[in-house]
Parts: structure tokens; C-alpha cells; sequence
């Protein structure tokens, strides 16, 4: 790929993505594979006058060996050194970069149940931690083709031409133009009207139904509205967590979802495979988990804890969008879940309340969002899609219509 155009996308996610302000400092998250692209997205962010920038590099085969050499104390222990580097974290609140280019297998045959057990253990001592961080950070994730990622996407092809096409996919979808920042504020003038009109509503519930046997009806929580494209972090600057996004999403009531739902792209979770499964409510919880692919990595996922089997979000996205124009199943959730509506299990996003900022996130909770250790998206969209939102004043509005907004 150009030189020229890859500065363009550096430059995107520095300023449109995490939005660096002058004298903050910034942690980039980065596998080991696009070393030059990474250094662009540093002399960047020292562009945008940053104070300090921290590369943490990644390289996936080494979470395996890892895992399968540690125990589960070991692997769950958290170190005072990494209690002090998140202590500095919530004192400096620096932007975070993530650049993602993972094996989408790439952790095929890893003891998930050890990594489960891990993350249980370690949760609590880093929950604080977040929690003080909770809506305060500037956050973005963008991709970068890695090699094993590019040969999943495109298996065909020879590696240097995959990487190629997967570069080409990634910077169309994610509106990479001639004047990539003039195109976001574009984008994100239009998620917004929409969101507008979707909250202008006063939706109870959502109720999805498809000819592949989906009929669910998903509470609204009335204190929440749909949200999309940028944000403004509780420090007040604006930025966009995704590179790309399409939805307009909000978070349901915990407790309120009735019926099934079938999942319509793999998921894949902690670097495995969840195909063809189904998800069946009962007063908001996942009660039953088929998959044809993964049913007992599915389970695995539902009972991380007591929130990870109820909805944390509910995201509208048209047939119509770059991404599943391009036809392309990324396995990768940041695509994939711009190419269909999709719900997620676990955490809810506090600030799809209304004026979130004023509130703290047990109200938030205590209104309906959900709390877990997990967030997982999975992709529920079709062209037979339909969406009807039942609205507090009795009235029934179609908002989806064969997978598309039907306004
Ligand atoms: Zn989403
Ligand atoms: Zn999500």
C-alpha cells in the first residue's frame, strides 16, 4: 500500500480515532507485525502534540505458550508493578490506540478454561481500576492487515497479494479517502440524525423477527438513548472509538428479553470460532445455546459470570454499509459487527444514558445497564431482517425493513 495513504490513515486514527490533545500521553497496543505502520501512528500522535507515546507490543503466539506454561494462580496473579501501571493510568488518563491484526485461529487449541479461570481471578483486583477510568479515556481501535489474518480473509491468494487486498478492504471500509476526516465528520453528521430520530421515538422495545426463525423482543431502558459514530469522554473531547463504525446502539434493560435469536456470522471468541448457534431468552437472560461450531465455548462465554448471559447492547446496522457491500467476512468483530445488526452479551455501556456524565455508574446500573467481565458481539442481521420499535405511546414504528432502515 502507498505511503502516502497509509500516513493518511495514521493521521486518522490519531486525530479523528483517539482525538490526542496537546501534552497527553498515549498507549498504543500493537502486534509485532506492521512495525512501519505502527512508527507512522507514533510520529503522528507527537504531531498532535503528544507528551509521551508508549508502544506495547504484542505477538499472539506467545498468550499460547504462556497459558499452557503458567498456572492459573500465576496467570491470575496481578503484580503490584501492574497495579502501579494502572494507578498511573487513572492518574494520567492517557488516549489508547489499539491496532488490531490477529490470527482470527491464532489461538486455536488454547485451554480456555484456564484462561476463563485467569480472567476470574484478576477481574476484581483490575475492576477499580477501570471503573475509575470508566468514560474518561479517548479510545480507538483500528486494524492493520496481519499476514494469518489476510490468508483467513482472502485463503486463495498469496500472502503479500492477501495482505494487499486486506489493506485495500480495510482503508474503503473505513473511509479512507482523498480527505479521510472531512468524510468522518460526514459519517458522523448522519449516525447522529439518525440516533436523533430513533430517540425522538421513546422506544419500550425492540422487537426482531427473520425468516431464520429470530423472534425476540429486547426492553429498552427508558433513560437511555442510541448512540453512534463519536463520543465525548467525561474529560470533554470528542472521539471515535471505532475505525471503522456503522451502528446506531444503544443498551437494553437487564431483564427484559423474551424469545430466540439466530446468530447469522461466526463469532469468534478469544481467538476461536463460534458458528451457527442460537440464543434463547427468558426475562433477559440466555436460558438455552446452540451451536452447530463452539456450543460449549459458547456456554463457556455465557457463564463468565452472572451478567455475561444478559444483552449489554443492542446495535441497528443496515445491509447497506461499506462493510457488507464489500461481501467480505473479516473474522474480525470490528468489521463484521459493522456489517449486521448485532446484540452483545455482558457489559452494557453507561453512557447510552442520558446526560451519563452526571451520573455514577451504579445509577447507571441501577437503571438497567449491565455489568460483566465480558462483552461479545454477535451478528444477528439478514436481508430479511425486521425491526418494529414499540413506543411508550402505544404505537408500533417499523424501523428495519429487509435488513435495511425503513426510514
Ligand atoms: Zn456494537
Ligand atoms: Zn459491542
Amino acid at each position: 500500500m502507498k505511503k502516502s495513504v497509509l500516513r493518511e490513515y495514521a493521521k486518522l486514527i490519531v486525530r479523528c480515532g483517539a482525538n490526542v490533545q496537546k501534552g497527553q500521553e498515549v498507549m498504543i497496543y500493537a502486534d509485532l507485525d506492521q512495525p512501519e505502520f505502527v512508527q507512522m501512528v507514533v510520529e503522528e500522535a507527537y504531531k498532535a502534540k503528544a507528551s509521551k507515546v508508549i508502544v506495547e507490543w504484542d505477538y499472539q503466539p506467545l498468550g499460547k505458550i504462556h497459558v499452557r506454561h503458567q498456572s492459573v494462580k500465576t496467570l491470575g496473579t496481578v503484580s503490584e508493578w501492574q497495579k502501579a501501571r494502572r494507578q498511573h493510568m487513572v492518574d494520567t488518563v492517557p488516549a489508547r490506540i489499539h491496532l488490531i491484526s490477529e490470527d482470527p485461529d491464532g489461538l486455536k487449541g488454547m485451554n480456555m478454561k484456564k484462561v476463563a479461570a485467569a480472567s476470574k481471578l484478576r477481574y476484581p483486583i483490575l475492576k477499580p481500576y477501570a471503573d475509575q477510568l470508566e468514560g474518561k479515556q479517548q479510545w480507538t481501535i483500528a486494524a492493520v492487515p496481519g499476514k494469518a489474518w489476510a490468508k483467513k480473509v482472502f485463503p486463495g491468494l498469496r500472502t503479500s497479494v492477501a495482505v494487499e487486498k486486506l489493506w485495500e478492504a480495510i482503508l474503503f471500509t473505513s473511509r479512507v479517502t482523498d480527505d479521510p476526516l472531512k468524510a468522518w465528520e460526514e459519517h458522523n453528521a448522519n449516525i447522529k440524525a439518525r440516533c436523533d430520530y430513533l430517540n425522538s421515538l421513546g422506544i419500550e422495545s425492540l422487537h426482531y423477527t427473520a425468516d431464520n426463525g429470530t423472534d425476540l423482543t429486547v426492553g429498552m431502558i427508558p433513560e437511555a438513548i442510541f448512540c453512534g459514530g463519536g463520543e465525548t469522554s467525561r474529560m470533554g473531547i470528542f472521539f471515535n472509538p471505532n475505525i471503522p463504525t456503522e451502528e446506531c446502539f444503544i443498551s437494553p434493560m437487564k431483564g427484559k428479553a423474551e424469545g430466540i435469536v439466530y446468530s447469522t456470522k461466526p463469532l469468534s471468541y478469544q481467538g476461536q470460532l463460534i458458528e451457527n448457534f442460537s440464543i434463547r431468552f427468558e426475562k433477559g437472560k440466555a436460558v438455552e445455546a446452540r451451536a452447530e461450531k463452539g456450543e460449549e465455548l459458547l456456554n463457556t462465554m455465557i457463564s463468565m459470570d452472572e451478567g455475561a448471559a444478559y444483552l449489554g447492547e443492542c446495535a441497528l446496522v443496515p445491509e447497506a454499509s461499506p462493510i457488507a457491500e464489500s461481501g467480505i467476512l473479516f473474522y474480525n468483530t470490528l468489521f463484521d459487527e459493522n456489517a449486521s445488526c448485532h446484540l452483545a452479551l455482558g457489559m452494557g455501556y453507561a453512557d447510552t444514558i442520558r446526560d451519563h456524565h452526571s451520573k455514577s455508574i451504579e445509577e447507571c446500573r441501577q437503571l438497567g445497564i449491565n455489568d460483566s467481565m465480558i462483552h461479545e458481539d454477535f451478528m444477528i442481521g439478514c436481508a430479511t431482517m425486521k425491526i418494529d420499535a414499540i413506543c411508550r405511546d402505544g404505537s408500533t414504528v417499523t424501523i428495519f425493513e429487509n435488513g435495511n432502515w425503513a426510514f
